[in-house]
């Protein structure tokens, strides 16, 4: 939480799928007392409740398509207005479009706030496609990777001994296509806030901890230089 009565800050992860803004968000949430909100988690908790919204996202997203425009931006303005205006956010997964980004600007400027800083994390493809589809997780919520943390026995947890699970949307096809739509969707948000001077960059490639230690140096400054 920030002071009270001032406005809490806004910060975008933004990047390719498996660059890491999970990782990286819930550890910026947790070290600043800041709401960690992901547009993948919200509509997956909106699947597995078996919610209107969620079975229209499912399709989208098993494609690896993008879930349109006005359902996230519904979604996001929603879990907004829960939140008290002086608790610092941020946000993973969204914006992904020009449309959505825009859509934020009005939601915040509704309440004198506006985007405090974006990160880009960026790492090489050929990572990024055995990062994803190399995740299997248990239903324990533990996650491994095939390539980088495979479990002692083959598919099956190490402490639980249950069988792991593979996204849908995690499939190698899909993966490349999810990058695709990355490509095509998403990245030209990234001249859109650097525009604004409030983008920076982050190696993705580096370990965990490290990469946590260069985002909260960013978040910290009060400029990002151009
Ligand atoms: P993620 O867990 O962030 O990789 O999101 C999983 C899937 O949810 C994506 O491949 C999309 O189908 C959908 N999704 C999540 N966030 C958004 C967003 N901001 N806009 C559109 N679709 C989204």
């Amino acid at each position: 939480m920030e002071g009270a009565g001032m406005p809490g800050s806004v910060v975008v992860l933004l990047g390719p799928p498996g660059v890491g803004k999970g990782t990286q968000g819930v550890r910026l949430a947790r070290s600043r007392g800041w709401a960690h909100v992901s547009t993948g988690d919200l509509l997956r908790d909106a699947r597995e409740t078996g919610s209107e919204l969620g079975c229209q996202a499912q399709a989208y997203m098993d494609r690896g398509e993008l879930v349109p425009d006005d359902v996230i931006v519904g979604l996001v303005k929603e879990r907004l207005n829960s939140l008290p205006q002086s608790q610092g956010v941020v946000f993973d997964g969204f914006p992904r479009t020009i449309v959505q980004a825009e859509a934020l600007d009005g939601a915040l400027a509704d309440d004198g706030r506006r985007v405090s800083r974006v990160l880009l994390l960026e790492a090489g493809e050929e990572l990024l496609v055995k990062r994803i589809a190399g995740r299997r997780s248990s239903p324990n919520g533990r996650v491994y990777n095939v390539y980088f943390d495979p479990p002692e026995r083959e598919g099956l947890c190490d402490e639980t001994g249950e069988p792991l699970l593979h996204r849908a949307d995690d499939q190698p096809e899909t993966v490349r296509s999810r990058l695709a739509v990355y490509r095509k969707a998403t990245a030209p948000l990234a001249d859109f806030y650097q525009r604004r001077g409030v983008l920076a960059r982050v190696d993705g490639e580096g370990e965990i901890g490290a990469i946590h230690e260069a985002v909260q140096t960013i978040v910290q400054k009060k400029q990002v230089r151009p």
